[in-house]
Parts: structure tokens; sequence; C-alpha cells
């Protein structure tokens, strides 16, 4: 029966690469009827921070991997007994042996600081002691030749793979034997994770062989690239999935995005229901070349997401935003059945749900949205008498749109304007922006009352 297992490491944002792993694992796992493991890997004391552990919890649970998904949360730091006990087993057998030997030491005697460890301590039947490192003892021939279902058989020559630390002089397990021990206690059948741990998969291979255990198959998902072809960085790329989740990315939207991040389901299909996505995958599909993510692609992707929504879930999903402390108006301005008169004109207008607030805004503020550079563009020479014209107009016209429109053509029509020039003036006056939802509609679910004050305002 497959196992799998998604292994974070709580030592920062949940990012747009862990969530790429954790979806191809979960699908993995749905599709074949098997199990993913959810193994929190907090052994770098130093570096993890209980909020990391929720972060990851609430992330996945945002994806829709709720706590039935999975079996746990394992944490890596219960199992200790275990790494301690393969330790144990790998010394008694002759694998592993204890070395003193400090970095500048090694670089002074192979010339170099990428030619790894050089086997000094090998044969010196040194014992436990202060300050020394437990290392590997890796074959001398041959060749260690890992099952990649993305990647073929990528084939290491063991005389190439340095004898590696497995336990630091403290006694501590390292990452590459912890992770390894883990997979083998908690059954592990396919490891699907990130390219960048693939030059770990041979060594990780040869402890599962020297402990006596059929390796798992491999996967390694390829890197993130952003559009500079760069490997994606927490420094320099938007990447944690709290921020999108923030901006209004719907999560519907981000797992079909990211599912792309090297698979691609047949025709020319990109945004498809999750239930596809779930039967049609398939990792031996998966392209090794980098994955761009493409923020503007991932854009359009929410844009279309948000516009498949029925207005009342396009209306529910945007309160968070609407009633946010950081909304500009006073919070008890927000008008629900202003809003919900908008809200199908809105639908179509914006990418990300955080957009909303900037283009309803002039629906609860008291006065319009102060863009001084949108005033300096529309408040041109004739638009006082334009304005003073619209005024008096407004202030007696039936209050429909079309009514309003028409009004406004006939006063552009008669200062020889075409609507769109008559109009820039009135919707920045009434709105306080160039843009934004139609503005016939805006004015009449804005009232008369309103509306004219605000032309008036104007032209003072
Ligand atoms: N804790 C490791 C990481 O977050 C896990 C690597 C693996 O999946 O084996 O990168």
């Amino acid at each position: 029966n497959l196992r799998v297992r998604f292994a974070p490491s709580p030592t920062g944002m949940f990012h747009v690469g862990n969530a790429r792993s954790v979806l191809f694992n979960w699908v993995l796992a749905r599709q074949s009827g098997g199990t993913m493991v959810l193994r929190i890997e907090d052994t770098d004391a130093a570096r993890n921070r209980p909020e990391w552990v929720q972060g990851i919890l609430d992330a996945m649970e945002w994806l829709g991997i709720g706590p039935s998904e999975y079996e746990g949360p394992l944490f890596q730091s219960d199992y200790a007994q275990h790494h301690r006990e393969a330790i144990d087993r790998l010394l008694a057998a002759g694998r592993a042996y204890y070395c003193d030997c400090n970095r500048d030491q090694i670089i002074a005697r192979t010339g170099s600081e990428h030619k790894g460890y050089d086997g000094f301590c090998r044969n010196r039947g040194q014992t436990v002691g202060e300050g020394r490192a437990l290392r590997f003892r890796t074959p001398d021939d041959g060749s260690t030749v890992i099952v990649d279902l993305v990647r073929g058989k990528p084939t290491f020559d063991n005389a190439l793979i340095e004898d590696f630390v497995i336990a630091r002089g403290d006694g501590s397990p390292v990452f590459l034997l912890a992770n390894v021990v883990d997979d083998m206690v908690m059954g592990i059948t396919h490891v699907i994770r990130a390219e960048e741990h693939l030059p770990n998969a041979p060594k990780q291979q040869l402890l599962w062989e020297a402990l006596g255990a059929e390796p798992p198959v491999w996967v390694h998902a390829p890197i993130l690239v952003n559009e500079k072809r760069q490997k994606l960085s927490k420094r320099r790329d938007r990447v944690a999935l709290e921020d999108f989740r923030a901006e209004g990315y719907l999560a519907e939207a981000m797992r079909n995005y990211l599912m792309l991040l090297g698979w691609a389901p047949s025709g020319d299909r990109e945004i498809l229901p999750w239930d596809d996505i779930v039967a049609e995958f398939r990792l031996e599909d998966v392209n090794p070349s980098p994955a761009f993510f493409d923020v503007k692609k991932l854009r359009a992707f929410n844009g279309d997401y948000i516009r498949a929504l029925s207005v009342e879930a396009f209306v529910e999903a945007c309160q968070p935003w609407l009633r946010a402390e950081t909304v500009p108006w006073r919070p008890e301005a927000y008008d629900a059945s202003a809003f919900a008169a908008v809200a199908e004109l809105a639908q179509t207008r914006i990418a990300v749900l955080s957009e909303i607030v900037p283009m309803v805004d002039f629906l609860f503020l008291d006065e319009p949205a102060a863009d001084e550079a949108a005033w300096a563009k529309a408040m041109k020479a004739d638009a006082p008498a334009l304005l003073a014209a619209v005024v008096e107009a407004y202030e007696t016209c039936e209050w429909r749109a079309e009514v309003l429109k028409a009004t406004l053509e006939t006063i552009g029509a008669e200062r020889g304007l075409k609507l769109g020039k008559a109009q820039a003036p009135v919707r920045v006056a009434v709105t306080g922006r160039t843009v934004g939802l139609p503005l016939f509609e805006s004015i009449e679910v804005l009232g008369r009352e309103r509306t004219v004050a605000r032309l008036r305002a104007a032209l003072d």
C-alpha cells in the first residue's frame, strides 16, 4: 500500500515550493487509496518555532488538506530512540566511524573546499569522544542507482560519494540520517520532494541499504524559478503562501496553479476541476526541467476563479477584506446592500480579492479617496463648467443609471466632448479615481444626495 509523506521543517514561512510538494504527495495518496503522513522535521532546535508548525497546519488546511486527510502530525523529535538505534547498528556493522577532523584540516589535505571528506579517520579506530562526529563509510566502488519517477535512473559513482556525517559530536543525528530512519519507521514507499534534495538521494539510499531495508521510489519535482530563470528565493521573490492568501488569492486557484508547476494535464486545459486533477495527475508525466512560477499567470488564474463564483459566493469571499480593520472607511459605514448592488460589476473587474477595497471604497467613505494624480489628470480647464452643469441636472433628473448617462452625454455634447472625456471629471469627483466600476451604476447606488454633494465639493 502506497505511503507518502510531507516532511517540512518548521524553520520559516510555508512557501509555494512546500505547497507544491504537499499537493503532489496528497494527490498521489488520494488517487491510489494510499496514505500521506505529515512529519514535522523539528530537530533543528535553534531554528524551529512553534508558530511555524502552526503555519504549516494552517496552510495545508487552507489548501484543502485538513487533519482528516493525513496521518499525524508526527514529530521527528519523538523518534530520537530510533535514530540512536540506527546509529548503533551502523557502528556495530562497521559502517560508521568516529572522526575528529575539522573543516580546515580537510581543506588543507584535499586542497579544495569542494572535494568533500578524504577518509582520513576511516581506519584510525577512534572511539566516541568529545567533538567526534560519526561518519558513514560509503562503498569504494560500484555505483548507486536511484529509481526516480521523474528523472529515470540517475546513477552516482560510489567513489565520488564522500563519507558523510550521520551524527554530530554531541551524538545528535543529522538531517540525512533522521530523515531516512523516519521514512523507514513510518513505512514510506515513495519520497516525493523538491529537486534541491536530489544530491541527498544517493547518500540516503546507501543508508537504507546499510540498514537492511528496501529503498523507496524517489520523486524529485523540478525546482521553481522566477521570470529571470533564477531559483525562487525567500529574500528576492514573493513565495510565502500566507502573502498570497492575504492578497486575496483563492485556495482553489492556488492549488490548481501549483499542480501545474512541473505537470500538465492532457489537451490545452490549464484550469480544471480539482477532481479531474486528482484523476489525471501522473508522476511519470512530471517534467524535470525548472518550472516557472509565473505570478502574472497565477493572477490571471485567480481572476478566472473569481469570475466562476456565484455572486453570493463572491460577496461572501469579499467579506474578510471589506470587514478588515485596515479598511479606509469607518467600519459602521459599510453598507451590505450597497455592496450587493455593485458586487456583480466588481466581480468581473478584479483579479485578487483585496482589490475590492479600492474599487468600492467610494460607497463607504465620507469623502472620495484623495488621489492627487487622478485629480490633476481629470480636472482640466473646462471641468468646472461641465461639473456645474452636471450638478444642476443631477439635482432633478430621474435617478437611474441610463438617465444619468444620457444626461451627461447631452451636457458633454453641448461642449463638444465625447462621453469618455465628459465622464472623467465626474468619476474623479465622485469616486476619487480615474478608473473603477461602471460610472452610472456606481452613481445610482451612491444616491443623489452624496453624488451631488461630491460634485459640488469638487467645484470649490
Ligand atoms: N525537512 C526537509 C525539507 O523541508 C525534508 C526533505 C524531504 O522531503 O526529504 O526540506
